[in-house]
């Protein structure tokens, strides 16, 4: 693949952009995508195992949603929702709300990301409740601002140099669905149980914040006796129950929101951001009414929160993932992953220790074996995956050694198992020895 003008790009971004920002993986400088197709500036095209880290689940440039990002942008782009009213927010409201678990009586706020979303959750719960402290896991991603980087932790390079983070926030293990139900059973809320009764008194706890599937941990669906047990917990000691949904929500998962896949459990707030916006920032905290509307005004608020064209386009790809057609195909695809990994599985069980996931949203793990045990190998899993570029297939690791595999909902069959063939033919290439140590050189960054 010709990679001129990407490689001069990536020379001027070196000289202008911080790195603070970016995991390198490999030189993709993006030019435009269209579905699962994505095109580099050298012209070379892509199918997008990523979907833009699961914040465009309708893939790029979706007809639906550019329609409407066009007609809104003819008439205003924003005004600012903290002094006035605007139509696109509200209809948008009005469909987010009617699709609270449960049918709860829901209320929206808006806010610019993932990471002002958790924050929301975190101010929300303790004016509620009158509780001070925060109950999350180990493993988990909420974002960078400080409030929601304090519920982060998936690693000690994000929270070096900063200081103090919120206080009361306290952070448990979290139990996978991988793990045997009665080990679950018998251990999964002793940590917590224990810490009520020594150090930490349940009635000063507001929240606990989850992501029902970690995502950046490397795709972990909680087990259902934990998020039962968990749930059974909260209910019992007045915590409220908040689904943590920026990577998951909007049927990555197959569903609306990840919690919907544990039955009976009907949250008090989700958390929303990534696909929220279609393509366009947003973020968003949505709560039972009595938790949405207990600060005053203007305790949250972001000028340009829920504006005109977030919420367009946010609406029209709300109505595209209700209309039959999608949720048609989307099961059909469902159905076909789980097939391809389980192929995958079966061809090299040698290197792949596992595929678990829900829906569109698979982490592959790759490792080696020696006498008989796996154990996970973040070497093979980079030069695989930057073969995999190389042949024209994104898809990048988590935790080291797990391929994150969340393609955009709107993915074909055929570019499916494309995708797939690709992982395929680079494992095959890397257990031959066909790629050079040198490619590991990416991981530094340019
Ligand atoms: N929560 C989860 C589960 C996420 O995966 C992310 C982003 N990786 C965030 C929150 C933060 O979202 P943002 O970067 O858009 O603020």
């Amino acid at each position: 693949m010709e990679r001129k003008k990407s490689l001069e790009y990536i020379e001027r971004d070196k000289n202008v952009v911080s790195r603070v920002s970016r995991l390198s993986y490999f030189p993709l400088v993006i030019e435009s995508g269209k579905g699962a197709k994505i095109i580099d500036v050298d012209g070379n095209e892509y199918i997008d195992f990523l979907s833009s880290a699961s914040s465009l689940n309708l893939g790029s440039s979706h007809p639906a949603v550019t329609k409407a990002i066009e007609e809104q942008l003819h008439k205003i782009s924003q005004y600012t929702s903290a002094y006035t009213y605007n139509a696109p927010l509200i209809e948008y409201a009005e469909r987010l709300c009617s699709v609270y678990p449960g049918g709860e009586d829901a209320r929206v706020i808006f806010g610019n990301c993932g990471s002002d979303a958790n924050d929301a959750a975190i101010k929300f719960s303790r004016a509620y409740t009158g509780r001070n402290k925060i109950i999350t896991f180990i493993n988990g991603y909420h974002g960078s601002t400080y409030g929601s980087l304090s519920l982060t932790a998936v690693t000690t390079r994000m929270r070096k140099k900063l200081g103090a983070l919120l206080p009361g926030i306290e952070h448990f293990r979290f139990y996978g669905s991988e793990l045997e139900d009665d080990f679950v059973a018998r251990e999964c809320t002793k940590d917590l149980e224990e810490a009520f009764g020594t150090y930490l008194p349940a009635d000063e706890v507001a929240a606990v914040i989850i992501e029902p599937v970690q995502g950046d941990a490397g795709n972990v669906p909680a087990h259902p006796i934990f998020m039962r047990k968990l749930y059974d917990l909260c209910k019992k000691h007045g915590i409220l129950f908040i689904s943590e949904e920026v990577q998951m929500g909007f049927f990555r998962t197959g569903k609306w929101f990840s919690i919907e896949n544990y039955e009976g459990i009907i949250p008090d707030g989700i958390i929303m951001g990534k696909s929220l916006g279609a393509g366009l920032t947003a973020g968003c905290f949505m709560a039972k009414k009595e938790i949405a509307q207990c600060l005053e005004s203007p305790a949250h608020l972001f000028t340009l929160g829920g504006n005109h064209l977030v919420c367009a386009a946010g609406a029209a790809a709300f109505d595209v993932y209700k209309s039959q057609d999608f949720q048609d195909e989307l099961k059909k695809k469902i159905t076909l992953i789980k097939e391809l990994c389980e192929d995958l599985m079966k061809k090299h069980e040698d290197m792949v220790m596992f595929a678990r996931g829900l829906g569109l949203s698979y982490g592959i793990g790759l490792g080696s074996k020696t006498d008989g045990v796996f154990a996970g190998n973040d070497t093979a899993a980079f030069k695989i995956l930057y073969r995999c570029f190389e042949k024209g297939l994104i898809v990048i690791s988590l935790a080291g050694n797990i391929l994150r595999i969340q393609p955009p909902l709107v993915i074909t069959e055929e570019e499916l198992k494309k995708g797939f063939a690709i992982i395929d033919q680079a494992i095959t290439e890397y257990k031959a020895g066909k790629i050079p140590d040198s490619v590991l050189d990416n991981q530094k960054g340019w």
